[in-house]
């Protein structure tokens, strides 16, 4: 395998590393993508020149770790090309971002009988929160179904848009199918209801340019680890008049203007929802992330993906026996299969024996399971930094495992 073929993958020091003795294989980055050295430099650096409190202390530490914090605030607003910088909150993640959301703003907002709609391919991060909400509301969650081939059904999630739902959320891009979604039309179509729109952007940010106010949408969710960022980062972009109609989530220090016991008044979106200490190193991190991914270019990782994603497409397809989950026209470079006879966990385990990293299981995605009446699929995930040489490796491990397995 050449590693020299692709020049970006010096910049990721793990790919250098081997696994049970052979060159290590990264194909799980829809689970987690592996980390710059522009990274790991930004949070080893703030840790060893910069550390203190944010928003809190008038020392020169404490206003150097505010302004690297705030500075990475206007790297993601730029990034995802939010109106203002306000209208990004730091979250944990995505998790933590719809379930403020779901908390925040639906909660209050659903009556008995009222109904959030999502897709029958979310993941549960976009499914859960809406069923706990739902269910102290007396309302239900409704998913609008797709094809076979992976792809959603926009006149049924149109036609499901009726009076009753207060919320629409869809993955931008799925994690099990790679599904791009029509965002902008199915925005389009919620606008025109007056029915808010959140897109989990999660596996969409590494791969695609994100432009919340071309999409269309209300809310945007996305994870930082998956965008090459430090775990435990992630962000909620929202309208600014959506984030001043919201009352807080979690409450605590940072987010207050004043506290008496007859009464707290809560500082302004974005810090109103942003209490205690946050993860300062890892959004330093992130925003070291995004200069990055800026440094490559969307469009190159966008390209080199593509390139990638159609000969991993041919290469699984020349494999006898085995099954893709998710062919549709507009996809990232996510692959899911089953192959005959082979549980997803012995091959995945198998894989790992040859240095092959691949995700097997339900992906958090129970429904989608469900719809293709599978308990668990196998699956590789491709980043900008994988090559050629790692596809016909992993086809080549394959068909070894299969042999084993008789
Ligand atoms: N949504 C999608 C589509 C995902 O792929 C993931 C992560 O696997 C999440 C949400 C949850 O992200 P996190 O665990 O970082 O909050």
């Amino acid at each position: 395998m050449s590693p020299d073929s692709n020049p970006y993958r010096k910049d990721f020091p793990i790919l250098a590393r081997r696994v049970h003795d052979k060159p290590l294989v990264y194909f799980d980055n829809a689970n987690t993508a592996q980390k710059p050295t522009a990274v790991i430099e930004a949070v080893d650096r703030f840790y060893r020149e910069t550390n203190a409190n944010v928003a809190r202390a008038v020392h020169s530490l404490g206003e150097a770790a505010t302004s690297a914090y705030e500075g990475a605030r206007d790297k993601l607003a730029r990034f995802i090309n939010a109106n203002t910088r306000d209208e990004v909150i730091f979250t944990g993640g995505t998790t933590q971002a719809i379930n403020t959301v779901a908390y925040s703003y639906a909660l209050p907002r659903l009556q008995p009988g009222d109904e959030i709609l999502v897709t029958t391919m979310e993941h549960h991060a976009n499914i859960v929160p809406w069923q706990l909400v739902a269910a102290r509301a007396g309302a239900k969650v409704i998913p609008a179904p797709i094809t076979p081939s992976g792809e959603l059904i926009v006149e049924e999630f149109v036609a499901r848009l009726n009076p009753r739902v207060k919320l629409a959320g869809v993955t931008h891009v799925s994690n099990v199918l790679g599904t791009i979604n029509p965002v902008r039309e199915l925005a389009k179509a919620c606008r025109a209801r007056g029915i808010p729109l959140l897109v989990d952007g999660s596996q969409a940010a590494p791969h695609l340019p994100v432009d919340v106010q071309a999409l269309g949408c209300d809310f945007y969710a996305l994870t930082g680890h998956k965008l090459f960022g430090p775990t435990g980062t992630g962000l909620l972009w929202a309208r600014r008049e959506l984030l001043a109609a919201m009352p807080p989530f979690f409450g605590g220090g940072e987010m207050i203007r004043t506290v008496s016991f007859d009464g707290t008044t809560f500082a302004d979106p974005p810090h109103r929802f942003e209490a205690g200490t946050p993860n300062i190193a890892g959004f330093v991190g992130l925003g070291a992330a995004v200069d990055y991914v800026n440094r490559v270019g969307l469009d190159t990782i966008g390209a080199m993906e593509r390139e990638l994603g159609a000969y991993m497409t041919d290469a699984l397809k020349s494999v006898p026996g085995l099954r893709l989950f998710g062919e549709a026209k507009e996809k990232a470079a996510v692959f899911s299969f089953l192959i005959d006879g082979v549980h997803a966990h012995d091959l995945a385990t198998l894989l790992d024996h040859e240095g092959v990293a691949v995700r097997s299981g339900h992906h958090c995605a129970h429904p989608l399971m469900q719809f293709y009446g599978v308990p668990a699929t196998a699956r590789a995930s491709l980043a900008f930094y994988n090559t050629r040489e790692e596809i016909d490796f992993f086809v080549a491990a394959i068909a070894r495992v299969r042999k084993l397995l008789g």
